[in-house]
């Protein structure tokens, strides 16, 4: 597989950073991971914009438009056409090294860019009796509290994911303390009661989801299905009739388990099955 280091080309296992670059002895960068069907993106350019105010935010150097960075990430793709039919590619800006290691943000320093391709899954089937079903546990959030930046710092996320997976499930899904769902240690979350579809509402607590963004501008275009943005509380989510977590590499995914106890019915939903259609329908357009 061919990577991007620096405006160089080179394998993956041969690229090289210096220890001394803070997105390894900080965490200090921002990151992106962008899918490809069949050469085709989904949501690129929200994904760069997400990417450009994020290195904002942390006053991190962009040292590219928009359009250069499309340019330089679907020529990426290209170039790894030989990995696969679907491919997602990882983007990772730190904000590069410097002489010692030393908190404040250093002047005169080169951000290190750096991107790979890796092979995703197929989408899943459009079928409620085909599709994988997922299985989460709740726990209370104790990540940061700047959510909405796409840190490349996940220890928090990490050890959420892992509190999950160490007891077999397959997410972690995260409350505040006022007993507020927020998302999932690496996606976002969405609720059915009734037929209505409902998320967080998009503020520190939660990455701004490009899926999550896709599936709410698709649904109200769409018109037939009933979506809004709101607090919800983790009662609501018990009494759900569907749980969906959303995410760049799982699109959308029912969750038909929740700390061990049936979602709703304890079967992947007719809602879900709606509403993925129209995701489907609609995500090369974003
Ligand atoms: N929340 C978190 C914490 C995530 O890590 C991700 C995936 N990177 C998401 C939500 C979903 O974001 P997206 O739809 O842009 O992949």
């Amino acid at each position: 597989s061919i990577s991007y280091l620096n405006g160089e080309y080179q394998p993956l296992a041969e690229a090289r950073i210096s220890p001394l670059d803070r997105g390894f002895l900080f965490g200090d960068g921002i990151y992106e991971v962008i899918p490809y069907y069949g050469g085709k993106s989904v949501g690129l350019m929200p994904h760069i914009n997400r990417m450009i105010n994020g290195l904002a935010a942390i006053e991190i150097k962009n040292s590219h438009t928009a359009e250069e960075w499309k340019t330089l990430l679907d020529d990426l793709v290209e170039r790894n056409a030989d990995m696969g039919e679907n491919l997602g590619v990882y983007v990772h800006i730190s904000r590069g090294t410097d002489v010692k290691r030393y908190h404040p943000y250093p002047e005169n320093v080169e951000p290190t860019i750096f991107c790979f391709c890796f092979g995703i899954k197929d989408p899943e089937p459009l079928d409620r009796s085909a599709v994988t079903q997922y299985s989460l546990v709740s726990t209370e959030d104790l990540r940061w509290q700047r959510c909405h930046i796409k840190s490349t710092a996940l220890l928090g996320n990490v050890m959420h994911f892992q509190e999950g997976y160490s007891t077999g499930a397959d997410e972690a899904l995260l409350y505040n303390a006022n007993n507020e769902l927020t998302e999932g240690s690496s996606c976002n979350v969405f609720v059915v009661k009734d037929g209505k579809i409902s998320t967080p509402i998009q503020d520190n607590q939660i990455l701004p989801g490009i899926t999550r963004r896709i599936i709410l501008d698709s649904l109200k275009s769409d018109g037939n299905l009933d979506v809004e943005e709101r607090i919800i509380t983790m009662d609501e989510v018990r009494n759900a009739d569907e749980l969906w977590i959303t995410s760049s590499s799982k699109e959308i995914a029912p969750v038909t388990k929740l700390d061990g106890q049936p979602v709703g019915n304890g079967e992947v939903g007719e809602i879900w099955e709606q509403a993925f259609k129209v995701y489907t329908a609609s995500k090369f357009d974003f």
